[in-house]
């Protein structure tokens, strides 16, 4: 054992099942612990202080010390420390911040389901997709698709949803009725010379396919992350979505859109959704809805979908659907005062303000020898490490040279991820100032050096 290892190590060492981690690494490196927030920094146990170049999981938007809203929640916890909204309850707090949503939402989307994590979000989609084919007599229709490299959670039908390999593999999904796509990757998928717009159309000629090939009868939904977030931070090529949309309404296809990573001000706008020109028919959303402080996600669902669950309700007596913690008192005044902040704060102004700082910067090193692909949008992106740029060529995935970077960026006090694919992905928190950027990227750009060093 080594003797300068923290009590807190020990414990995680010994107690703790890691989400998402690589456990055998964790048992001889042991975790880096944290201790405490500091605006846009972290400060592990030893008084290092770290860039939180991801806002933790792309969700901190407000960074690590927001006193509001920690404020916010004593007086909820004093006030109303829980309730639920089961049996035609509900707590004021929760019905205030569904109105408050509803009036940032894109439009069409009227009403708000509580629960309080993404992939709940997004499973509650997709039961809501069966259970609305069945409500209007069309039990055929159930099948649901979306993109390989896709993120959308781990739980079994988030998971299936999910197109990357290590939450299919052994987990035994996707389930049945999943079915996935292409990825949406111009750089790494468009043919020699293809535009934008034309790889877009043969995506949206590519989805019809699988539509008539399965049978549009059977197909209920789409979903979609405006941009691919863990998959690899991919942004869509010009028209993909209005594209993909047409094909959508000709066959009757519910669009979904994730907007757990690009809602609340990722991209710049409000939701992903009004960046890319998205007219969903749900919406799901988490993360910074809160600024992460307390786990809540939602889903949004238009007055067309709203009268036909109220007509169920009429037959059957209940929507039979929803968690403990829908609608939760503590954290919807946490998401309460986080969208007042965001709004005082002009929060939205801010990212269009800054995001070139980060956007200009990851491409400055796009002819970096390791560097792929610089791309992102607002204030989130990422590099695509190559080991040849030109023929699109991957670096072997056991050499890890993206995890390199991100020790590498670490020993230099900035946090940012690798995904798979060797994708050095930055989302650093919304209220990031543009120093506070090019540090970020300076960090980066040095261990990217470094990096480079040692792999040729
Ligand atoms: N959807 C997207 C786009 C995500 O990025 C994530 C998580 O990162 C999820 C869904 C799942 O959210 P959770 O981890 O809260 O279940």
């Amino acid at each position: 054992m080594d003797p300068s290892e923290t009590l807190a190590s020990r414990r995680d060492r010994a107690f703790h099942l890691h989400p998402s981690s690589n456990l055998a690494a964790l048992r001889t490196e042991g975790p880096l612990v944290i201790v405490r927030g500091d605006g846009v920094h972290v400060i592990d146990e030893a008084g290092n202080r770290y860039l939180e170049g991801m806002a933790g999981l792309w969700c901190a938007g407000l960074g690590f010390s927001e006193r509001r809203l920690a404020e916010a929640a004593y007086r909820q916890m004093l006030e109303l420390p829980f309730y639920h909204a089961f049996s035609n309850k509900v707590a004021a707090v929760s019905a205030e911040l569904a109105e408050r949503i509803v009036g940032v939402a894109p439009a069409g989307l009227s009403r708000v389901f509580f629960a309080n994590s993404g992939s709940e979000a997004n499973d509650s989609a997709v039961k809501l997709a069966w259970y609305l084919s069945n409500a209007v007599g069309r039990p055929e229709k159930k099948k649901i698709i979306s993109r390989r490299r896709a993120y959308h959670g781990v739980t079994v039908a988030s998971g299936s949803l999910t197109g990357l390999p290590f939450a299919h593999g052994d987990w035994d999904l996707p389930a049945p009725r999943f079915l996935h796509t292409e990825t949406p990757h111009h750089w790494r998928y468009a043919k020699p010379g293809e535009s934008e717009e034309a790889y877009a159309e043969r995506l949206a000629a590519e989805l019809e396919r699988l539509i008539l090939a399965e049978g549009p009868d059977t197909v209920a939904a789409f979903f979609a992350e405006p941009v691919m977030g863990a998959g690899g931070v991919i942004v869509p090529p010009a028209t993909y979505f209005e594209r993909v949309q047409r094909v959508l309404t000709k066959y009757e296809v519910l669009m979904v859109a994730d907007e757990v990573i690009c809602g609340f001000g990722r991209t710049g706008q409000m939701f992903g959704s009004q960046t890319f020109g998205i007219r969903p028919d749900v919406l799901t959303c988490a993360k910074m809805m809160t600024s992460g402080y307390v786990p809540m996600s939602a889903m949004l669902v238009g007055d067309g979908i709203y009268r036909t669950l109220e007509q169920q309700s009429e037959k059957l007596g209940v929507f039979g659907h929803g968690f403990t913690y829908s609608g939760h008192p503590v954290a919807a005044a946490v998401g309460l005062e986080t969208l007042r902040i965001y709004e005082e704060r002009d929060l939205l102004a801010h990212v269009r303000r800054v995001a070139p700082v980060l956007q200009e910067g990851l491409r400055a090193l796009a002819d970096h020898p390791l560097v792929g692909e610089a791309r992102g949008i607002g204030l989130i992106g990422a590099w695509e490490l190559a080991k040849d740029r030109d023929r699109r060529e991957s670096f072997d995935p056991k050499a890890g040279v993206g995890a390199q970077v991100v020790k590498n960026a670490q020993k230099r006090g900035a946090i940012v991820r690798v995904l798979p694919g060797d994708i050095i992905a930055f989302s650093p928190p919304l209220i990031i100032e543009a120093h506070e950027l090019r540090e970020l990227l300076a960090r980066a750009e040095a261990a990217l050096d470094e990096t480079w060093e040692w792999v040729r």
